[in-house]
This record gives C-alpha cells, sequence and structure tokens, in this order.
C-alpha cells in the first residue's frame, strides 16, 4: 500500500489536500502518475462526496502488471469515466462498456484515483495510449468532454453531408463544434449571446443563430436548407425544445448531452 496525495471535494462544497491510497498491481493493472487533468462540470456535482475530484486525467505510466499488453512503462496515457466493464454482456460485446450491470464508473468506484491526484491503477483495457505530438494539456479535456461529443458522431452515423447545429458554445459546445467541423460537416452555432458569434465562428461553426433576437422574432431558420439533421445541446440546463424540434429537417434528431434535473418537456409529438 503506497500512499499519495489526492484533492477532494468535502462535505463543506470546498476542496482540499488529502491522502490517496493505491495497493499491489494485479497482473492487467496499469500504475500511472497523473500529469494534467481537466475540469468537468460534473466535478462540482460530486464536489460533496469526498471523493478525488478530476476525470480528465492525463499521466506517464511507471508501473505494469506481468501481464499487460498494450500499455508500456513510460507511455503518456489517459483514462475516461468508466474504469472497468464485464467485458462479456451484450452491451460490453458491443462496445456500449458504460451500459454494462458492472460498469466501475467515476464517483462511485477508485474514489482516490481522481484526476486531481498523484496516482491512479486501473485495468489496462480502461487506459489508452495519448497519440504522439499531442500536448497533454490538450487531451486532459479530450478525457470526458471530447468524449462525449465525439461519440454521437460514431452512435448516431452523423455523416459529413449532414448539417449538425450545437446550442451552447462552453465547455462541451467549443468541442463539438471543433469535432463537426473536421468532420466535414455543415456546421451551425446557437447562442443566446450576440458576444458569442466571432468566438463560435472561430471553433468552426459555418455559421451562428443567436436565440435571443432583439427584434424578438423566432430563431427558427425559414428556409428548410438552413434547418439540421442533428442537433447536438451541450447545455445543462432546459431550453426551448419545441423551437428546436422546428428547427430540424424531416428525420432530425436532438442530442441532449448536458444533465438538467428538471423535466424533459414539449407539444412536439410529429
Ligand atoms: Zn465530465
Ligand atoms: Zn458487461
Amino acid at each position: 500500500m503506497t500512499e499519495f496525495t489526492a484533492f477532494r471535494g468535502e462535505h463543506d462544497g470546498t476542496v482540499k489536500q488529502s491522502v490517496g491510497r493505491v495497493d499491489n498491481l494485479g497482473n492487467k493493472d496499469v500504475l500511472m502518475k497523473l500529469t494534467h487533468a481537466g475540469l468537468c462540470f460534473t466535478d462540482v456535482h460530486y464536489i460533496e462526496a469526498g471523493i478525488a475530484l478530476g476525470h480528465e486525467p492525463v499521466a506517464k505510466v511507471v508501473q505494469v502488471g506481468n501481464d499487460v499488453r498494450h500499455i508500456a512503462v513510460g507511455d503518456t496515457v489517459g483514462y475516461g469515466y468508466n474504469h472497468g466493464a464485464c467485458d462479456d454482456c451484450d452491451e460490453c460485446r458491443l462496445g456500449n462498456d458504460t451500459l454494462c450491470n458492472e460498469r466501475r464508473m467515476y464517483g462511485e468506484v477508485d474514489t482516490d484515483f481522481g484526476g486531481f491526484g498523484e496516482y491512479a491503477k486501473l485495468h489496462e483495457r480502461f487506459v489508452h495510449k495519448i497519440p504522439e505530438g499531442m500536448a497533454p494539456e490538450h487531451a486532459a479535456p479530450l478525457q470526458c468532454a471530447g468524449a462525449t461529443v465525439f461519440a454521437p458522431f460514431l452512435k448516431h452515423d452523423i455523416k459529413p453531408i449532414h448539417r449538425v447545429g450545437v446550442i451552447g458554445i462552453g465547455g462541451l459546445g467549443h468541442l463539438a463544434l471543433q469535432v463537426a467541423n473536421k468532420w466535414g460537416c455543415s456546421v451551425g452555432a446557437f447562442t443566446t449571446s450576440e458576444n458569442k458569434v466571432a468566438e463560435a465562428k472561430s471553433f468552426g461553426a459555418h455559421d451562428v443563430i443567436v436565440t435571443k433576437r432583439a427584434d424578438g422574432k423566432s430563431f427558427v431558420p425559414e428556409n428548410d436548407a438552413d434547418k439540421f439533421d442533428f442537433i447536438i445541446c451541450s447545455v445543462s440546463s432546459q431550453v426551448p425544445w419545441d423551437d428546436y424540434f422546428d428547427c430540424l429537417r424531416p428525420r432530425g434528431q436532438i442530442i441532449p448531452l448536458g444533465v438538467d434535473f428538471g423535466k424533459f418537456e414539449t407539444n412536439r409529438y410529429f
């Protein structure tokens, strides 16, 4: 058992230095010394849980178990929100390990192994190499926010011929705009603020729709060509869903990524 420094959220809502512990390596385990970590709003949700915060870590591998095959000492690696799964159920076999009944998620397990700690130990299958040439400080936010906005492109089969809208230009939204642009899509950004138009374009939006208009008119595009095949909602609050449904092309989809604890309400029943 080795002790190290970890920064935990406390019950009073502050973050304090504390002690983390890591025990001996299993045959498939990887021991990492953490170097960088992003901040995600989910850390705020967990700030009173007493866990080592941070789930966007990048690290150097310092030791590997005897049967580790894909990761080596000295590799720069990252790991995500899910720390493990059974690897044998239908969902795992379909690549949906976050839906596995035996999933091991941030906040529930490995509560010493947050990104704001010195060390972490994970099974090698849940550790991945950071590509050479990518700065660790750029890789860190991709471990949660980047993965969150990239997943819909694979899961929903978003293609370069599609027009993609992104609601909100914040932690998730600025990455979603970049992914959609690089994926080859026509990209529109939705923002409440005129002040964010230039910023949204700098991240890859081809056009920007300001939803709170000075003239009080609807922000829904008049022409079908300007409407969307997919709208990715990156904000953690309710938005005027009916208006966004009206922004969709036939068979269009809205993909909500942010967490809000209110009801999802709409009057659009098509
Ligand atoms: Zn996160
Ligand atoms: Zn499983």
